[in-house]
């Protein structure tokens, strides 16, 4: 799977797991591209900023690379800010799509998007149901609206 990096924070390389192959970019110092080439290695198998993959970075920082520590941090927040954005994105589509379902079944198909089990997943992300809940109130009351728009004209 290709995995790009370009707007992740700092990330100026690409690691390509299934040709197995990292990229970096040559405008770089040597440095630089050194802990580019380093960042894109830990992403081997491993495409997500998420435990495993902060866990190889603190690794490196153990043997020597200590500005990894740094980076592993900023790698899980960028991870975290973005597994929030695109879970929310995901709660408003699941809520408007799927208008019948209940709590339980989004749960499950939410979860199962974020890799957690449900309990795991409604523990990690306790914002989701009350999000889901208004986006629901919200579409119901958009279609209600629509229905008396309906029924008033279609009475003329
Ligand atoms: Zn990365």
């Amino acid at each position: 799977m290709a995995r790009r990096h370009i707007n992740g924070p700092g990330h100026r390389g690409e690691c390509l797991t299934a040709s197995k192959r990292l990229f970096v970019n040559p405008g770089l110092a040597d440095e630089q591209q050194r802990r580019v080439l380093l960042h894109e290695m830990c992403h081997i198998g491993c495409p997500s900023h998420g435990k495993k993959f902060t866990a190889r970075l603190r690794r490196l920082a153990e043997l020597g690379e200590t500005w990894a520590t740094e980076d592993a941090e900023r790698s899980a927040h960028w991870h975290r800010v973005n597994a929030n954005r695109l879970l929310r994105q995901m709660v408003t589509d699941v809520a408007v799509d799927r208008l019948e379902w209940s709590w339980i079944q989004a749960r499950r198909v939410l979860a199962g998007q974020m890799h957690f089990q449900p309990m795991v997943f409604e523990r990690t992300y306790p914002w989701a149901r009350p999000a889901w809940e208004k986006e629901k109130r919200e579409a119901r009351a958009f279609q209600q609206r629509y229905a008396q728009l309906k029924a008033k004209f279609a009475a003329k």
